[in-house]
């Protein structure tokens, strides 16, 4: 069916073919179940609102216990395949609107009262979500949440950052087109870059160190340039690019830009404000924060983020409504954790920069980092990610890795707990010597991700691990 329109996702509440809404609230948890439509009937979006008066219907309640009630095990029998699947639910479906948390709506499909509602949705006079492919109420939620927090006309959330990305290059590359992008790049962007885009849609790319301004001229001059695309800051050396300047040199030539702004979140940068076109990222680090989920999601113009929704409502990578439920969680504390990780990875920084084992410390918020005049323009805060070089080859650097108590040892950032890796060991095992030197992963680098534990606890823990190696 056709591609849904931003006015046709914002449906009513709970239209869903097969769910009563899981309520996650506590505060009075048993109110989350006591609205339902009156009269028993399926209430239209177009002429209903919720009803809002709280008790518990009896009649919808009940419904189950007719077969039980007076009849003998015949009876019981005959009817309870039907009433197992409708009892409770077809009828009197409650309907919420007190509930402090936003319900999980776990259908993959929404019904229509008859032929004439169907084709009044086919021709736009009636909303519905149609299939879970193409939405979902808590989803969109999600989608409207971070559509604020971009500063963004529209939103659209998938299932991992990855998806986000690869539907997003998808929708928008052309067959045979040219896109830039920047060398500090997560390694599986830069993989579908090189492998799928190249291999099979024989699209090119230029790409540029972060910085490399007349490099980007020269590239949106001399090729017919898709899109741009950078991570800002970028993964691990956190580089930060320009983003008004490359957005403006991008417009100028007919260019879209993209900011992952992943390593940020719209806590500490604005991508779109600052005059990209779109801002992806994945939501699986600080937007959910907890470690507990995988999401992406892309934000900009209804017109961009309605050809990437129209590819994915093709491909598929959607959100599951639970998965929505952690990541609209997650974000209540965004600010809280984003503020309390900014501070403890500057002072990690600033401690590492004078540690005797350290040779160099990559952060945005340090004046020795080669972006800091980009990154202290145009961000509130440097992140929660800090990246270091230790005195040590290969294996020395892994000690200091095994020697902390505190993170763990894992891929991954932005949760809750603090996490530490080796990116040669992560990300680069199955790549030769030569080709992480290429890619500039060195051997000797850390990437420490800061989770809200303590400051102290955190650099003591460090410390011993960087003396005793
Ligand atoms: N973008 C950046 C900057 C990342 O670091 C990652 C993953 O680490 C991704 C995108 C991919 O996100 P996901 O793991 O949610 O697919």
């Amino acid at each position: 069916m056709a591609q849904l329109g931003a006015k046709m996702w914002r449906v009513r509440n709970a239209g869903g073919l097969t769910s009563t809404p899981t309520c996650s609230t506590r505060a009075h948890g048993s109110r989350c179940v006591l609205v339902r439509a009156a009269g028993g009937k399926r209430e239209s979006a177009r002429t209903s609102s919720l009803d809002t008066s709280p008790g518990v219907d009896k009649s919808s309640s009940g419904s189950g216990n007719d077969a039980f009630g007076s009849g003998g095990a015949e009876e019981l029998f005959a009817s309870s395949g039907t009433d197992c699947v409708h009892k409770g639910e077809r009828k009197g479906r409650p309907r919420i609107k007190d509930a402090l948390t936003t319900p999980i709506v776990q259908t993959s499909t929404y019904w229509f009262e008859d032929t004439e509602e169907l084709i009044e949705y086919q021709e736009g006079r009636y909303q519905s979500y149609e299939y879970g492919r193409y939405g979902n109420p808590t989803v969109r939620v999600c989608e409207e949440k971070i559509a604020e927090l971009e500063k963004a006309e529209e939103c659209l959330v998938s299932s991992s950052g990855m998806n986000t990305a690869t539907t997003m290059l998808l929708a928008l590359v052309p067959q045979h087109g040219h896109i830039i992008t920047t060398t500090d790049c997560y390694r599986r962007t830069r993989q579908f870059i090189q492998t799928f885009l190249a291999d099979k849609m024989n699209v090119t790319a230029t790409v540029l160190d972060p910085s490399d301004l007349e490099g980007l001229e020269r590239a949106l001059k001399e090729n017919d340039v898709t899109l741009y695309f950078s991570e800002s800051p970028t993964n691990p050396y956190l580089r930060c690019i320009d983003v008004p300047t490359v957005s403006r040199l991008c417009r100028e030539n007919g260019a879209i830009s993209v900011v992952d702004g992943t390593f940020a979140t719209p806590v500490n940068q604005k991508p779109l404000e600052l005059g990209a076109d779109l801002v992806i990222s994945s939501g699986t680090k600080y937007m959910a924060g907890h470690n507990d989920v995988l999401c992406g999601y892309i934000a900009g113009s209804k017109e961009l983020v309605g050809q990437v929704k129209h590819m994915q409502n093709i491909l598929g990578g959607v959100m599951d409504p639970h998965a929505g439920y952690l990541l609209l969680r997650g974000m209540k504390t965004l600010e809280l954790r984003i503020a309390r990780q900014n501070e403890t990875a500057m002072r990690m920084a600033l401690a590492l920069q004078d540690h005797p084992r350290v040779k160099v410390v990559h952060y945005p918020g340090l004046p020795s980092h080669p972006d800091h005049e980009n990154a202290k323009n145009q961000m509130r805060g440097y992140g929660g990610v800090v990246s270091f070089e230790v005195d040590g080859d290969l294996w020395q650097t892994a000690k200091v890795i095994d020697s902390v108590r505190l993170p763990y040892i894992a891929p991954s950032l932005g949760g809750v707990e603090s996490l530490i890796e080796q990116p040669t060991v992560v990300s680069y095992w199955d790549q030769p010597a030569e080709t992480r030197a290429e890619i500039g992963i060195k051997d000797s680098l850390i990437r420490y991700a800061c989770g809200i534990e303590n400051f102290e606890d955190l650099w003591a823990d460090l410390k011993q691990a960087l003396d005793g190696f």
